[in-house]
């Protein structure tokens, strides 16, 4: 019986800023976790540190400009690493 369920999948999102035209991904880590009472929690990581959302305020790396658009580029579970 599980205490609690935590489910880690991995999620490449692609970034396109609307005002220098840059585009790049980055690789998400969405924790799935049980919260105990019935419901579901996600955390999201970014590069081993808690993050916001993908979707969440991205911002240009290169003009640090606000109007990006971000957008999921599929997700697979994440495969623990062969021995
Ligand atoms: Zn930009």
């Amino acid at each position: 019986m599980r205490v609690r369920d935590l489910h880690v999948i991995t999620e490449k999102w692609h970034f396109y800023c609307m005002n220098c035209l840059r585009s790049w991904e980055r690789v998400f880590e969405a924790w799935h976790s049980d919260d105990g009472h019935g419901g579901a929690a996600v955390a999201w990581r970014l590069d081993g540190q808690a993050s916001l959302p993908p979707w969440s305020d991205p911002i240009c790396p290169t003009c640090l400009g606000l109007q990006v658009k971000a957008l999921p580029g599929g997700s697979r579970d994440l495969i623990p690493p062969q021995r």
